[in-house]
């Protein structure tokens, strides 16, 4: 998608700190960290949520999920426990419009989030 900030990403147009590619996926920090890690987890093809990565196929979201884990080991916060959340829609604070986990690490996380 042209218009796409995470497109532009995927594409290499826009810079951003990159720690992990697979064949489908890319994880890179987060310009705003919440957390000493905060790391986006986007599948490198176009869908806009949650909902729709879920309905893609192939095995997508599967994908996703297995690199944001990965993320998660490679940063070092699987043991002491991290969170990955996929705000999806306005009204769950999603501001950007192509799928991505945010994998969050490296702190206690208090729960209910707000
Ligand atoms: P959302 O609010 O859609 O769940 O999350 C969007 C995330 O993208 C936010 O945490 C925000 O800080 C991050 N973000 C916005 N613009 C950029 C950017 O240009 N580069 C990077 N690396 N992250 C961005």
């Amino acid at each position: 998608m042209t218009d796409c900030l995470f497109c532009k990403i995927v594409a290499r147009e826009i810079p951003a700190d990159i720690i992990l590619e697979t064949e489908r996926a890319l994880a890179f920090r987060d310009i705003n960290p919440q957390a000493p890690t905060h790391v986006l987890v986007v599948p490198k093809s176009h869908h806009k949520n949650a909902a729709a990565l879920a309905q893609a196929d192939d095995g997508l979201a599967d994908d996703v999920l297995k690199a944001c884990h990965d993320v998660a080991l490679q940063e070092g916060v699987s043991d002491s426990g991290y969170r990955v959340v996929f705000n999806t829609g306005l009204g769950a604070g999603q501001t950007v419009f192509h799928v991505h986990a945010h994998v969050l690490g490296g702190r206690s996380l208090t729960w209910p989030p707000g």
